[in-house]
């Protein structure tokens, strides 16, 4: 029987030497009511919370779970690394390795720069491109999301306008829209984010146009500007390279995180020779960005994402987790959008505005064991099984029929009528 005695009485503990509890995207308060804070084990699909519930992860830690949590090989290379050399006075020979390997792999870059977060591989392509030619405007599509920094954290708390005074936004896919802004950039045009696909909170995902990417291109090119995709969130769930790839354009720069050591806490810059003059002019380091045994993790996830077919693999499981859902809805008279690559799956509910329809089924489907978001795209992971969709499915079919029932008596998440009133 689920219970969150445990997570409850943490929470209030976390109230008081916390702020608010929690923070970002890690406070749940914009999650479904009751969905656990606090988790203590997390192993191939599945991950347990304070209280002892167990779920199938459908979130995978927002990401960097590409292979199963715990990956057995990734567990054996961080072990045997820590017995070595980690954090220390200077980097160990495996950041060599793992530049060749991940320049062997991704191909528009010819060099690397290791780091730890997405945030900081986003704000070291912003300054690279700024440092590339000297110039300042920087073109973002609206809503896009590239880190929690001033320049892009999406709440106004602790941000000032200058902090945002050379930015330039325009509508995701649209060449017209690129364009203008391009214009509106004169003759001080740094860069372009271009966004590997549209993965915005709360929004119908969208596949890059091939049009769109070209002209990305072309404009980054005629502006002596340089384009980069943040691969942070979708990388290596598209393509074994960069995600445009798969629209035949090839950025400058590219941002890398999340999957890099399917938990290990790494991230990259990649970059191609007309970048490389400007990233060695501008000086970023941090503390933990050349400890090893991430790198060593890192080094294991490239091999297993170049010799297995996870990637065949996860769009399997994600395109019979799509077609489950869509039958399951239909049956119990709900249509869903889903939308976006099968690996990174957005469900939300057709006339559900104020997503009480949405928040329902993943609370229903929560207390069944089965983690899933009502408003952000989710992850498919390597060790999803034949099983794990069998029993997904069962605690959905009653997540459907619980929302059928209750139809009538949902109301909208009071944080969720706060922020949009906001
Ligand atoms: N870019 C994108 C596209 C992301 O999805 C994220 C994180 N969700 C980031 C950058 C920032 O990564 P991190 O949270 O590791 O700083």
């Amino acid at each position: 029987m689920w219970d969150n005695t445990k997570d409850r009485a943490l929470r209030e503990r976390a109230a008081e030497v916390i702020p608010g509890g929690m923070y970002g995207h890690q406070s749940t308060v914009m999650m479904p009511e009751d969905f656990p804070q606090f988790f203590t084990r997390a192993e191939g699909t599945r991950l347990t919370d304070a209280d002892g519930n167990e779920y199938i992860d459908y979130m995978c830690g927002y990401g960097p779970n590409l292979l199963g949590y715990g990956h057995p090989d990734i567990a054996r290379v961080v072990s045997e690394q820590q017995t070595r050399i980690d954090t220390s006075t200077g980097p160990s020979p495996l950041i060599v390795d793992l530049a060749e390997a991940m320049v062997g792999m991704v191909s528009h870059a010819d060099w690397a720069m290791f780091c730890k977060n997405g945030a900081d591989a986003t704000m070291m392509a912003l300054m690279i491109a700024r440092a590339y030619r000297g110039k300042r405007k920087v073109l973002l599509a609206r809503n896009a999301y590239h880190g929690s920094m001033p320049w892009n954290t999406p709440r106004p708390g602790g941000v000032v306008a200058e902090d945002r005074a050379h930015f330039i936004y325009f509508d995701y896919n649209d060449p017209q829209a690129l364009t203008d802004a391009v214009k509106e950039a004169g003759d001080d045009l740094a860069g372009i984010f271009a966004a590997p696909f549209r993965h915005d909170t709360f929004t119908d995902q969208s596949m890059p146009d091939a049009e769109y990417a070209r002209t990305a291109r072309r404009l980054a090119d005629e502006h002596d500007a340089l384009l980069v995709v943040d691969d942070v969130r979708a990388g290596f769930r598209l393509s074994r390279d960069c995600s445009w790839e798969t629209v035949g354009v090839r950025p400058d720069l590219s941002c890398w995180g999340k999957v890099l050591g399917n938990g290990q806490p790494i991230s990259a810059l990649m970059g191609n020779d007309r970048a490389r003059a400007a990233a060695q002019k501008i000086f970023v380091t941090g503390s933990y960005w050349f400890s090893a045994v991430p790198m060593a993790a890192a080094i294991e996830t490239l091999r297993l994402v170049r010799e297995t077919d996870y990637l065949e693999h996860i769009t399997k499981i994600g395109e019979q987790f799509r077609a489950g859902l869509d039958e399951q809805a239909e049956s119990f008279g709900f249509g869903l959008r889903q939308t976006g690559p099968v690996t990174l799956p957005m469900v939300l509910f057709q006339d559900d505005p104020d997503f009480r329809l949405g928040y329902g089924f993943c609370r229903a489907a929560m207390k069944r064991g089965v983690y899933l978001s009502p408003y952000h795209n989710m992850f498919m992971n390597a060790a999803m099984t034949q099983k794990d969709l069998a029993d997904t499915f069962e605690a959905t079919g009653e997540a459907f029929e619980d929302l059928k029932r209750s139809r009538d008596s949902l109301k909208p998440s009071p944080v969720l009528v706060a922020l949009m009133d906001a």
